[in-house]
């Protein structure tokens, strides 16, 4: 897997280290009470999963399948709900999960979902945040890492379902693609 990678753009220890940041000022900005979390499949898995061990708060964790993508390089600009049931958010916090926002077309369409279905607020964390023009007008309250716009794999970012393994972000070389 490392042979496919051309270079690390951030490194496991860096990710690490930021999370610990990132928890820090989501336990500050929520008041008490139970938040609800939905992390968005299968992207966020691995951030998602760092991330909550460190929140040290009562917290209702929830999974949600969207496709923007379809597995290839470019988004395909429709996003679909996958699952038959949406979770239960009427009168709830939430805290929405995202690997990275790209176009901004996943974030800004879950989130308009999870508003219609009642949620009383929606906070959105990203691990990645490509530094370029968004299709539809979102903001992630928190982010990791900004980062250029290329194409990227790793912790928890696949290229045809791989490399979501990886413990590092990288992009990949030309010939893996
Ligand atoms: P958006 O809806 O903001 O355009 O894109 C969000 C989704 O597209 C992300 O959740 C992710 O699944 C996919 N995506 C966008 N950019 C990249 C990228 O650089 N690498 C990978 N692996 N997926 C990406
Ligand atoms: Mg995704
Ligand atoms: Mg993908």
């Amino acid at each position: 897997m490392r042979d496919d990678i051309e270079r690390v753009l951030i490194d496991e220890a860096v990710i690490q280290k930021r999370l610990d940041a990132m928890a820090l000022d989501i336990e500050r900005d929520f008041p008490g009470g139970t938040l609800v979390v939905i992390i968005l499949l299968k992207g966020a898995l691995v951030f998602a999963a760092d991330l909550l061990r460190r929140v040290p708060r009562q917290l209702e964790i929830e999974c949600l399948n969207v496709a923007s993508y379809h597995g290839g390089l470019e988004s395909s600009g429709k996003v679909d709900f996958l699952d038959r049931h949406f979770p239960e958010v009427k009168g709830r916090h939430v805290l929405l999960l995202d690997d990275i926002l790209d176009t901004g077309r996943t974030l800004h369409a879950v989130e308009r979902r999870l508003l219609e279905e009642g949620a009383v607020a929606v906070h959105t964390a990203v691990l990645l945040a490509k530094d370029k023009e968004r299709a539809e007008e979102v903001n992630a309250d928190y982010v990791g890492f900004e980062i250029g716009d290329e194409f990227v794999v790793g912790y928890g970012l696949d290229y045809k379902g791989r490399y979501r393994n990886l413990p590092y972000v990288g992009v990949l070389k030309p010939s893996a693609v």
